[in-house]
């Protein structure tokens, strides 16, 4: 696949941009063997991969958020349990797996009832001596709701609004003023542009304190408009548990899909789990080991890994809601069908030599 793309910088400067053979015209390519432009169109450099069955904690815990990802379960509880053997080795790492529970529940679902409970539960998970069935029953939870490939968590439409947001901030990197932005932002969510409202908010996140700033206004808009599902992941999550997420803003570009008038219909799902479950399936995990990780755990990007596809970029995902409209199932053996699961859409193509 061969594209003419127009420079992110320059307007009278196009470069073409071939992704099968990982190529591109512009000047950084002979430089570096790599581009922003190969990134851009969905090539990533893959990091060397020994895929084993004693992988890193990073590379288990991107495990675990990979197999929550494609709602494989079994495969999660393993992780978890996996992550989880590594707590009386390196500092931390209870607090870092747990916390990606809380993260994955908006970062991979729709629920916010789901992400209510986990938010609840958050300290008490965090203690010492927690059973590792209580965690095990969280990630369940998330798991029994359809996540965002599927049309019926509604999630599509805010990953392709994600999407064109992520593109147009490639097309656009001047320096923002928070407050202009902010003001931005709520223009485009009066007007409903969710695509427009999501790039605002994502590049006020990448300053200093923006996330905190932005959660502020935008409960403030919540409050004036009564939106009660924006009202909850402000609220009840974000302004709760914001300043432990390490800068991750989920909650946030979630309430702004919804202000924007985003709608899911899994909003109050809350599957229940009962211990036998949690027990049950923590009893087959340990049955499986020793376990070699999954090339498709393995992205290189959070972790060593040559899989990108399901690394949780916004046009990743959406090529990931392609794969599900396609087989009707998510399944990462299935074969890939780059060509017509990768959207351009968004990007500024000349033409297609
Ligand atoms: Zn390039």
């Amino acid at each position: 696949m061969k594209y003419v793309m127009q420079s992110f910088s320059r307007l009278d400067q196009r470069y073409v941009v071939d992704k099968a053979e990982g190529h591109c015209s512009c000047p950084a390519f002979p430089r570096e063997g790599w581009c922003k432009h190969l990134e851009a169109v969905g090539a990533y450099r893959p990091r060397k991969v020994n895929l084993t069955s004693r992988p890193s904690f990073s590379q288990a815990l991107s495990g675990l958020v990979k197999s929550i990802r494609v709602r494989n379960i079994q495969e999660a509880v393993y992780w978890l349990g996996y992550c989880w053997g590594f707590r009386e080795r390196i500092n931390g790492t209870q607090f870092r797996t747990v916390r990606r529970l809380l993260i994955g529940a908006a970062e991979d679902g729709h629920s916010v009832s789901v992400m209510e409970q986990m938010a609840e539960v958050f300290q008490p998970l965090l203690a010492k001596d927690v059973q590792l069935e209580k965690v095990v029953a969280e990630l369940v939870r998330i798991c029994k709701v359809p996540n965002w490939w599927h049309p019926a968590s509604g999630g599509p439409d805010y990953i392709y609004a994600g999407m064109i947001a992520s593109r147009e901030m490639l097309y656009h990197r001047e320096a923002i003023q928070v407050q202009e932005a902010l003001g931005q932002m709520e223009r485009a969510i009066d007007a409903g542009d969710s695509a427009k409202a999501l790039r605002w908010a994502m590049l006020v996140g990448n300053v200093e304190s923006g996330l905190s700033l932005m959660a502020t206004r935008l409960l403030g808009i919540a409050t004036v408009r009564n939106h009660q599902v924006a009202l909850r992941l402000l609220r009840n999550i974000y302004l709760r548990h914001g300043a432990k997420l390490g800068g991750d803003n989920n909650f946030i570009t979630q309430a702004v899909w919804w202000l924007c008038g985003g709608d899911s219909p899994v909003v109050d799902e809350l599957p229940s789990v009962s211990d036998e479950e949690a027990t049950g399936l923590l009893d087959a995990a340990r049955s499986m080991y020793p376990h070699v990780i999954p090339g498709w755990c393995c992205d290189g990007i959070h972790c060593a890994g040559t899989d990108v596809r399901y690394a949780g970029m916004w046009d990743r995902m959406y090529a990931v809601c392609r794969q599900f409209e396609y087989y009707q199932r998510l399944d990462p053996n299935d074969e890939w069908l780059e060509a017509s699961f990768y959207s351009m859409d968004g990007h500024l193509l000349l033409r297609r030599p």
